[in-house]
């Protein structure tokens, strides 16, 4: 929008200056708003004219009608007046000014002598003429009797034309159309009064705060040097983003750089290199674990050995003296000779000297045994260490043992186990590292409500190596999923529950059996129906006569505390009524042996028609 295009409504001081181009319908007008411009209400107090239409070209919607033109100028009149002779023309103030100062006779009648006067009637027709605004090039879709344009294009009219340029309140100097004027005082001006919008604590003037605030604001927000997608940076955090959590920084050493690695890398490609590297790093953590025990040990042989603590023999008592005797003996001597005097004395300080010396070497056995003890102590607190440390290394070691779920078996000759009552079943699986052992049956032709027109799926417990560590009755939640072959997605799925109603047969601990004697699944798993093709669905579970199935993952639950059963867990009877409608319980009837010759109990249902047939094992399936 250039300034031409705002200014061709001229200031008044610019009235009379010739006006930028009209379009083919715009006509020069006298201004006939005088009178309706002075007398509009809500004028802003000012009853000046505003604008001169003498000299403004104004865009008539339509050609005005022949009637409402000049004969004279052809223009639309502009101030019409009537020759009062006739009363038979008019023509503009200007023009028939013209004739009059030539002395010209009334153009109707030839009348020499003529008066003029204001032609109302036609005025106010003009008046009526439909106008464009004056900033239609500029977008304004406004229009209007030619009367109502001066108050439209009115500085003062709130509700007038948005595209007329105003002043900024702030007094920055720049002039904006109406319709930007606010979001310019609002949003752009440098003078708009401006609270610091990171820390919402500095005040001012736009200008003020961004030149002289913004340096130092802590919130104000930086640009990652490493172009992360964390994106701009408050300042105060930016240390602390790069040294310890931008993804984008590079060269940082491997966290497992304390057991040798040496690799550097971009702090988002950290968890990769440790996921790829858990071979080297398991290399170098066994290479650490060794040298740390070394040192270890080469401290405790550096340690002298522990030694025993000999008690010194016990001291006899003092021989209790005789005085009398001696008081006697020591008159007799001090009568006789000096000497003796002196050789008792000399005795009396060498019995001193045995006390004192038998004191001291109680003394020195005691710090001795003391010595002792500390030495076995340390000892036992490098001992603890070692165990520490190598329980720690454990921890870690087992962190990269692969969880053993999911699993997937693939099930083959399908068709023939469709047309059979031959079930297949897999070989034992583990829930967890270390947790609960189980063992999965399939019967493709289904068993009970679902012989014939579903398959039916049943899990069992089987006796595991670290049931001694884990809470029983089995409570948790398996997820059993049928593969669409088609493309890895819209996989068939069904959860079998061991929940407080499940009968204790099926979910307590195996103790006299390699498999618990009733195992839990839906009868109705999956209609045969579905297992084909399916092109609506695009899916397709039996592909080349195979069917994969997968043990996608065992959720546990806590057990709570639960009464037995009356008449013991094996009671079907009674406990399949609590379960779901389409569970099942099978008893193990007889023995078979899979494939790598582990004995398994294999289940026969219980059911007359499944007793019935004679069902036999088929080779027993592998994981893929
Ligand atoms: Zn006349
Ligand atoms: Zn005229
Ligand atoms: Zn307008
Ligand atoms: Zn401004
Ligand atoms: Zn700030
Ligand atoms: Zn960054
Ligand atoms: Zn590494």
């Amino acid at each position: 929008m250039s300034d031409e295009a705002f200014d061709r409504f001229p200031e008044k001081e610019e009235a009379g200056i010739p006006l930028s181009p009209s379009s083919s319908s715009s006509v020069s007008v006298t201004s006939p708003m005088r009178k309706a411009s002075a007398g509009d209400k809500g004028m802003a107090g000012s009853t000046a004219v505003i604008v001169d239409l003498e000299t403004t070209k104004v865009d008539f919607t339509e050609l005005p009608p022949q009637k409402l033109l000049c004969p004279d100028c052809g223009r639309v009149y502009r101030d019409p007046q009537l020759f009062s002779c006739c009363k038979a023309r008019s023509s503009c103030r200007t023009c028939i000014q013209g004739l009059k100062e030539a002395e010209g006779a009334c153009p109707s009648c030839g009348e020499s002598s003529w008066e003029s006067e204001a032609d109302g009637e036609t005025q106010r027709n003009v008046n009526e003429l439909y106008v464009r605004c004056l900033h239609v090039s500029d977008g304004c879709l406004w229009f209007g009797h030619l009367e109502h344009l001066p108050r439209h294009i009115e500085r003062g009219n709130k509700s007038g034309c948005v595209f007329i340029k105003l002043p900024c309140p702030h007094d920055c100097g720049e002039k904006q159309p109406r319709k930007f004027l606010e979001d310019h005082a609002k949003n752009k001006c440098p003078n708009r009064p401006y609270k610091c919008e990171y820390c919402k604590e500095a005040e001012g003037t736009y200008k003020e705060v961004s030149t002289v605030h913004f340096p130092t604001c802590p919130r104000f927000p930086l640009p990652c040097p490493n172009k992360c997608p964390e994106g701009p940076i408050p300042r105060s955090s930016y240390e602390n983003h790069i040294k310890n959590s931008c993804k984008y920084q590079d060269s940082l050493p491997c966290p497992l750089a304390a057991i040798g690695c040496t690799a550097k890398m971009r702090r988002d490609k950290i968890p990769i290199h440790l996921e790829k590297g858990v071979a080297s790093h398991m290399t170098l953590l066994a290479e650490s674990i060794i040298k740390g025990k070394q040192e270890l040990e080469s401290k405790l042989e550096s340690l002298p050995p522990p030694q025993t603590v000999v008690a010194p023999p016990p001291t006899p008592p003092p021989q209790p003296l005789n005085t009398d005797e001696i008081d006697a003996h020591f008159e007799e001597l001090l009568k006789s000779k000096d000497d003796e005097i002196f050789k008792l004395k000399r005795d009396l300080a060498q019995l001193a000297r045995e006390k004192d010396r038998e004191t001291r070497e109680l003394q020195t056995a005691l710090d001795k045994a003391q010595r002792t003890l500390e030495m076995q102590e340390k000892r036992l607190s490098l001992a603890e260490q070692l165990s520490h440390t190598l329980t720690r290394d454990l921890g870690i070691l087992r962190q990269f043992i692969p969880s053993p779920l999911p699993l997937t078996f693939t099930i083959n000759k399908v068709s023939q186990l469709c047309q059979s009552d031959k079930w297949w079943y897999s070989r034992p699986f583990y829930s967890h590292v270390e947790g609960y052992k189980f063992g999965m049956f399939v019967f493709c032709n289904g068993v009970l409500d679902g012989k014939g027109t579903h398959m039916s799926v049943f899990l069992y417990l089987v006796r595991g190596e670290y049931d001694d560590n884990l809470d029983w009755p089995f409570r948790g939640n398996v997820t059993i999923q049928l593969l669409n072959q088609r493309s890895d997605r819209q996989h068939y799925q069904k959860v079998i529950r061991f929940t407080d109603d499940t009968p204790t047969a099926v979910c307590n601990r195996v103790v006299d059996a390699e498999m618990a004697k009733e195992g839990n699944g839906p009868t109705q798993f999956i209609s045969q129906g579905d297992l084909t093709y399916n092109s609506e669905k695009d899916t397709e579970f039996i592909r080349d006569d195979c069917l994969k199935i997968r043990v996608a993952s065992v959720s546990l639950k806590t057990a709570a505390p639960r009464t037995p059963a009356p008449g013991g867990g094996a009671n079907t009877g009674t406990l399949s009524r609590n379960l779901p409608k389409d569970s099942l319980l099978i008893h193990a009837q007889s023995q078979s042996v899979d494939s790598n010759g582990d004995s398994l109990t294999s289940p026969v249902a219980k059911s007359p028609s499944c007793r019935t047939s004679s069902t036999t094992p088929v080779e027993n399936g592998h994981s893929s």
